[in-house]
């Protein structure tokens, strides 16, 4: 879709940070991160709503979500998906979020939702 951020994040025509792609699928850091490593992981075609996804293709994004889990040594996360303005969606290219949850220790001590 010609005017979708995320259409043109797939086509490079906005830069992004990306983190994993496959045939069907694109993971890159979200430009505003609740933690560091908040990632988007979406799919390469347009489509707004979760519906649109057939099962097979959420099954590798959510695949891909635990695996930039791993990759990034994270054991505490929170993998989250907003459908429609009320539920807080804002982009219109369906996408998972994968926002890692820093221990104590680390110190951001970020709760979702914060925005
Ligand atoms: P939503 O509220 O729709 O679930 O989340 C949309 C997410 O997309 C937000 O977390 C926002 O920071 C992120 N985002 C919006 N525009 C861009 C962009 O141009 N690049 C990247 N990397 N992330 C974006």
């Amino acid at each position: 879709m010609a005017a979708c951020i995320f259409c043109k994040i797939i086509r490079g025509e906005i830069p992004s940070m990306k983190i994993f792609e496959s045939e069907k699928t694109l993971a890159f850091l979200d430009i505003g991160p609740l933690a560091k490593g908040h990632s988007l992981i979406i799919p390469k075609f347009h489509g707004a709503k979760l519906h649109d996804v057939p099962d097979e293709h959420l099954a590798e994004i959510i695949s891909v979500a635990k695996r930039i889990a791993v990759a990034q040594g994270v054991e505490d996360y929170n993998i989250l998906q907003n459908n429609g303005r009320i539920a807080h969606q804002v982009v219109d290219h369906v996408h998972f979020h994968m926002i890692p949850k820093p221990n104590e220790k680390e110190g951001l001590g970020i709760s979702w939702p914060t925005k």
